[in-house]
């Protein structure tokens, strides 16, 4: 099994869920603006740019694709189309997919997924604060911070190697590791 592989698989996975947030959260003020003028009902409707709405489609399509590689070869119950039960049921199964022949086409395809959804969600412009040394390389930690109105970080990544990312959740984690790595 490629160790490396599993790394990314397991890390792109628990970036995901919240990256299908982002695209929704985030405002329309960048330069794929679609005008929504007049009627109430429209402005109800979450606004969203045309590569957000493609890269959560994107997600759901390629998590379907391996959650339903691993339910028909290691004969399980496929799980449900939410993003969460998706990618919780692909991280309960990492390892056996890291094994697999085409584990390095399911990692590219994740790293890609990850990296199209960071740059729909916070798109240029969008607030980046620094917030230290990453502690996996040499890289620098800078927290993205959404276009919505409530203005907070919702993800931290390395500026050197994009899978070096941690989701709000993850964010105890990273302290210590960045504490042990100042030591
Ligand atoms: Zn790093």
């Amino acid at each position: 099994m490629c160790t490396a592989c599993l790394d990314l698989l397991v890390g792109g996975l628990a970036n995901l869920p919240a990256l299908y947030d982002d695209c929704v959260r985030r405002e329309e003020t960048g330069t794929l603006q679609v005008r929504r003028r007049g009627s109430r009902k429209n402005r109800s409707i979450d606004p969203m740019s045309p590569a957000a709405v493609d890269t959560r489609a994107a997600i759901r399509v390629v998590l379907e694709h391996w959650a339903g590689l691993v339910a028909s070869e290691r004969r399980v119950q496929p799980p449900d189309r939410d993003i969460r039960v998706l990618t919780g049921f692909l991280r309960r199964h990492a390892e056996w997919l890291a094994a697999h022949p085409a584990a390095a086409e399911a990692v590219d395809e994740i790293r890609d997924l990850v990296l199209s959804a960071r740059r729909a969600a916070y798109p240029k412009g969008g607030a980046r604060s620094r917030v230290g040394s990453c502690p996996n390389c040499s890289g620098e930690l800078v927290a993205l911070i959404r276009a919505g109105d409530d203005a907070l970080p919702s993800e931290i990544v390395c500026t050197s190697v994009p899978e070096h990312a941690w989701p709000a959740a993850r964010w105890a984690t990273l302290a210590r590791e960045m504490r042990r790595g100042t030591r």
